[in-house]
């Protein structure tokens, strides 16, 4: 038996907000419903002043589509999760993520880069345009450069954590070569603004943190979120359930008749199946 996942005091008497924030780039799957489980749960477990807010990541502007957001929309409405206020529209926001870059170049973080993806590979960036002084302008990429800073931050389900970002991604792309925003950056300029002070999400975004960490004390966030990294829904004990496993979609669930209660069952026995399992059904307040 694992203990319940303790929210610090220090969050629950600011008052919690935390965000679920699907792409609109397919539907709703099961993987979304646990994560919608947690973060309602974990908002429920915070006292009443804690808030859900709804952000549609549609940063990817090839990619995300109408008709997705509309059928996440209504399975999220017919699961019953209600969020707090407007959902936002990361597509509507480009001139914040337009501002906030412009104050990290005013004070000389960032530099264009003319890498292609195929160029740097799947690796950390070498930092190959660093000093080459490219004009940030249409055509190149942006990226922050990142000092060799060592993040520590305490996950709330997963203990301490320690991340060098300067080593696992290299100096942080900001903004692709087709004037696209990154999720890394749009997320972390969302978070500061909206004032998201509980990020929950699956552990396939660990990897992630420190660096997003960092570009937000770069940014002038006085305190970074708080982290809860759940499991992934799992086909077995080694294997993620993906999209290709099919019957994963809510939709076709709700075609075959399932009611929303067990579609959100359904979920959780999935979670169960993961070798570090975590019931979302024990989140707790934490009343040291
Ligand atoms: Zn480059």
């Amino acid at each position: 038996m694992t203990a319940p996942i303790p929210i610090p005091h220090s969050l629950i008497t600011r008052g919690v907000t935390t965000r679920f924030a699907p792409a609109p780039t397919g539907y709703l799957h099961l993987g979304h419903v646990l994560n919608a489980i947690y973060v309602w749960e974990t908002a429920r477990a915070s006292g009443r002043d804690a808030r859900v807010l709804l952000r549609i990541e549609d940063h990817d502007r090839a990619r995300s589509r109408p008709a997705f957001e509309a059928a996440l929309l209504e399975d999220l409405a017919w699961l019953g999760f209600r969020a707090a206020g407007e959902l936002t529209r990361q597509s509507e926001r480009s001139f914040l993520y337009e501002r906030a870059l412009e104050g990290l170049r005013a004070r000389g973080l960032t530099y264009a880069c003319e890498c292609s993806r195929a160029h740097i590979g799947s690796g950390a960036y070498p930092g190959t345009c660093r000093d080459k002084s490219l004009p940030q302008a249409a055509g190149f990429g942006i990226r922050v450069r990142l000092d060799s800073t060592t993040e520590r931050f305490e996950d709330l389900r997963l203990g301490p954590q320690e991340q060098r970002p300067s080593d696992q991604s290299g100096d942080v792309l900001v903004r692709d070569r087709d004037g696209n925003w990154t999720y890394q950056f749009a997320v972390v300029v969302d978070d500061w603004l909206q004032g998201v002070n509980l990020v929950i999400r699956g552990e396939d975004l660990l990897d992630s943190t420190g660096r997003q960490i960092q570009l937000a004390r770069l940014l002038g966030r006085a305190q970074p979120p708080a982290f809860l990294h759940h499991e992934l829904l799992m086909k077995t004990a080694t294997q993620k359930l993906s999209k290709s496993d099919g019957d994963t979609g809510v939709r076709d669930l709700r075609a075959k008749g399932w009611r929303p209660e067990a579609v959100i069952e359904h979920a959780r026995a999935l979670a169960a199946q993961s070798p570090d399992y975590q019931s979302p059904n024990r989140l707790s307040p934490n009343r040291k």
